[in-house]
């Protein structure tokens, strides 16, 4: 979204200052989808924005409904690079779960964006118009965005300059007006980000994807154990406690005979103890079915490790995924991708200077 530049355009051409915030308004309360649909403006300026400056980065390619609600859509950036956002329903709330980069560099072995490799990164506004379709859908059945989290492809902290610009962008009470807690970052356990998110006066909320309690299961898993091992990720959890006195979040993938036994289960409660007692929340996550030949743990599997989380007093839940029959759910997204960001990332060596987050 190009709300900044317009800013400063409207600036330029001498408009009075009320011009920007019914820009402002138009875009994030209005949810207006074009320049022209910004009807406090004049005709003629609305004109003028139009010949000036596209309204959208992202080309909407494909919306996907699901049966039980989510909603799927895939993008391009102007370049061509693919990326996917996912809106889902539980009763009358909605959650927005955005992309950060088009696809990843980390290489998770279970997830699918991770096998596309790194297109780029995305630019705030390219993070914000997610947000911004995601609320205009809700607002298809008089609902609004009560949570967004950067969940879909990518790493966050990566990316970090462009999504903190975004999440103030969202939290901007002048404009899209959400709650800082209502925004969460998720990361791989990206340690140097852990520190600067502590730092931040936006108090927004960070998951850290765990999904093993010690060296040999997590570095089978994700390749980034080997530069951010589970004591670095810990020490960085620990500075953040101390920092903020805010919770963690802490996500865990269970794996069928990979990670799922109530002896795991022990090792994680024993942690999470020595990091910072109560500290922590674990969302307990259902593996979704990508390339990768891992299997969802049994749900007997499942109660084992739940049991021995609650006998050692760990906070937690079960996060079941939205959307699988589209390809929506955690770990599934670009299932389709990886041509299209190949075929990106060819243009852009050929084309001037790519634009960057
Ligand atoms: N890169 C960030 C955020 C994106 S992934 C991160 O790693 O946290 C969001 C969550 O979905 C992460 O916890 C990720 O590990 C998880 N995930 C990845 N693949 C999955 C799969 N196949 N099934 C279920 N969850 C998956």
């Amino acid at each position: 979204m190009q709300l900044d530049a317009a800013i400063a355009l409207l600036a330029d051409w001498g408009e009075p200052s009320y011009r920007s915030e019914q820009v402002r308004q138009g875009v994030t309360r209005d949810l207006a989808r074009s320049w022209d649909e910004v009807t406090t403006l004049s005709k003629a300026l609305r004109e003028r924005l139009a010949r000036e400056l596209p309204f959208a980065e992202l080309t909407l390619e494909e919306e996907q409904r699901s049966a039980d609600g989510t909603v799927k859509a895939r993008f391009r950036t102007a370049g061509g690079f693919p990326l996917e956002t996912v809106l889902m329903r539980h009763g009358d709330r909605r959650a927005v779960c955005v992309s950060s980069q088009s696809g990843c560099a980390l290489a998770c072995t279970f997830c699918a964006t991770g096998a596309m490799g790194l297109g780029r990164n995305l630019a705030a506004g390219e993070i914000f118009e997610q947000l911004l379709w995601a609320a205009r859908i809700a607002r298809e059945d008089e609902a609004r965005i009560g949570n967004v989290v950067l969940m879909g492809m990518g790493e966050p902290f990566h990316n970090y300059d462009e999504v903190l610009r975004f999440c103030r962008l969202a939290n901007d009470p002048a404009g899209f007006g959400l709650g800082a807690r209502s925004i969460a970052i998720s990361t791989a356990g990206w340690v140097p980000g852990i520190d600067r998110l502590a730092d931040e006066p936006l108090q927004v909320k960070l998951a850290i994807s765990l999904h093993g309690p010690n060296d040999a299961v997590r570095g089978s898993l994700m390749p980034v154990n080997r530069r951010y091992p589970v004591a670095a990720v810990m020490e960085a959890c620990q500075r953040y406690r101390e920092t903020t006195h805010r919770r963690v979040f802490i996500e865990y993938l269970l794996l069928q005979g990979v990670n799922d036994a109530p002896a795991h289960a022990d090792e994680l409660a024993a942690l999470l103890q020595a990091t910072a007692p109560g500290g922590f929340h674990v969302n307990l996550i259902v593996y979704n079915p990508t390339a990768a030949e891992y299997a969802a743990s049994d749900p007997d599997r499942v109660a084992a490790f739940r049991a021995a989380l609650v006998k050692r007093r760990v906070d937690h839940s079960l996060r079941r995924s939205r959307g699988r029959d589209i390809d929506a759910a955690c770990g599934q997204l670009a299932v389709q991708g990886v041509r299209e960001l190949r075929a990106a990332r060819r243009d852009a060596t050929r084309r001037p200077a790519p634009p960057r987050g």
